[in-house]
């Protein structure tokens, strides 16, 4: 096993030699990326074993002026005594396993009592930096999370565990006060048909921002109720436009939690569900041109109910809910002309 230290120090300037007074040091670089107030770079050691990959440890050591904090408040507080030396994985430089190395403090906090001091480059007890974990998670986004353990030589579990704690800071910081407009879909998932083959997703559409905002299993009343829930209490009665096909079970949840928003159904559905209905009139009966003209019309634009105008429209309505379920023999008999007309309620 050979250690070498990898230290910063300030080289005499050597006549005979053109190189630079100061050479980089590695904790020149972490001070830059990764400075801690009340803590310092001690040593950066190069770990070569003889028959295994080197790995590159980092000493950390409290800054001797600067009380520790309390872990539960963050007040500085009075120390107390020093934990057995811990381990965190750190991002790798020049793809070589990098560890921080230190011995925890506890202080006596006045309000909290002992306990172990904050620690700024990690979460509880995971062994792996703030900034391995969102190292992993950003490439995690490029990369499958097997591609993303195997490049930089860790576990799936760790990329895993680092996307999870990515995504859980991400969601306590979020913020869906200003959000006015949504949309609400299913997207088929896995094989088959069953219940379980299907998720509700939330977004927010707002010209401003689009991103995501909640995913759950199944497509039912009941998933998009615990969504709305899940955004706050307030998040459904503050919103403006909600965009939706014609699944019914939205339909009625949109229509009980957000009745003042107006509900755009997508042309998408529209225009499939249309289709369907013409190719089930069609053997039944002659077109006229009349006929045609109407499918384009109503083709060329989304519908927009609003709860006021047309209330039976939105849900409820015989036609509707025809509609968002299964087209019934007699929604076919009505003709093409009957169903868009119907349909619009005019
Ligand atoms: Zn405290």
């Amino acid at each position: 096993m050979v250690w070498i230290n990898l230290r910063l120090r300030r080289q005499k300037i050597d006549p005979t030699s053109r190189r630079s007074a100061i050479q980089l040091q590695v904790k020149t670089i972490l001070n830059i990326v990764q400075r801690f107030v009340g803590f310092v770079y001690r040593q950066v050691q190069l770990h070569c074993p003889a028959k295994s990959a080197p790995s590159i440890e980092i000493l950390v050591e409290p800054h001797r002026g600067i009380r520790g904090r309390c872990s539960h408040c963050q007040k500085p507080a009075p120390g107390y005594d020093r934990q057995p030396e811990r381990r965190w994985l750190f991002v790798p430089l020049w793809g070589i396993e990098t560890h921080f190395r230190y011995a925890p403090r506890r202080v006596n906090c006045p309000e909290h009592g002992v306990a172990v001091e904050y620690i700024p480059w990690s979460e509880g007890k995971r062994p792996v930096t703030l900034a391995m974990m969102g190292f992993l998670a950003r490439w995690a986004r490029r990369l499958s999370w097997l591609e993303t353990a195997r490049a930089f030589q860790t576990s799936w579990e760790m990329v895993y565990r680092s996307v999870q704690w990515f995504v859980e800071w991400g969601l306590s910081q979020r913020d869906v006060s200003g959000v006015k407009s949504i949309g609400v879909d299913e997207i088929h998932w896995g094989h088959g048909l069953r219940a379980d083959n299907f998720l509700t997703v939330i977004y927010q559409i707002d010209a401003e921002c689009r991103r995501l905002l909640w995913v759950g299993r199944r497509r039912t009343q009941a998933t998009l109720r615990r969504g709305l829930k899940v955004l706050g209490p307030d998040f459904a009665t503050k919103l403006r436009f909600v965009c939706s096909d014609m699944w019914k079970p939205y339909l009625k949840v949109i229509a009980a939690k957000a009745p003042q928003a107006l509900n755009v159904l997508d042309r998408f559905h529209i225009t499939g569900h249309l289709n369907k209905a013409v190719d089930e009139v069609r053997p039944s009966r002659e077109w006229t041109a009349e006929d045609r003209g109407g499918q384009k019309e109503v083709e060329a634009h989304a519908l927009a109910v609003t709860p006021e105008g047309k209330p039976g429209a939105r849900s409820g309505s015989p036609e509707t809910e025809r509609l968002g379920g299964q087209q019934t023999g007699h929604g076919a008999r009505l003709g093409v002309e009957g169903v868009f007309l119907s349909l619009l309620e005019v």
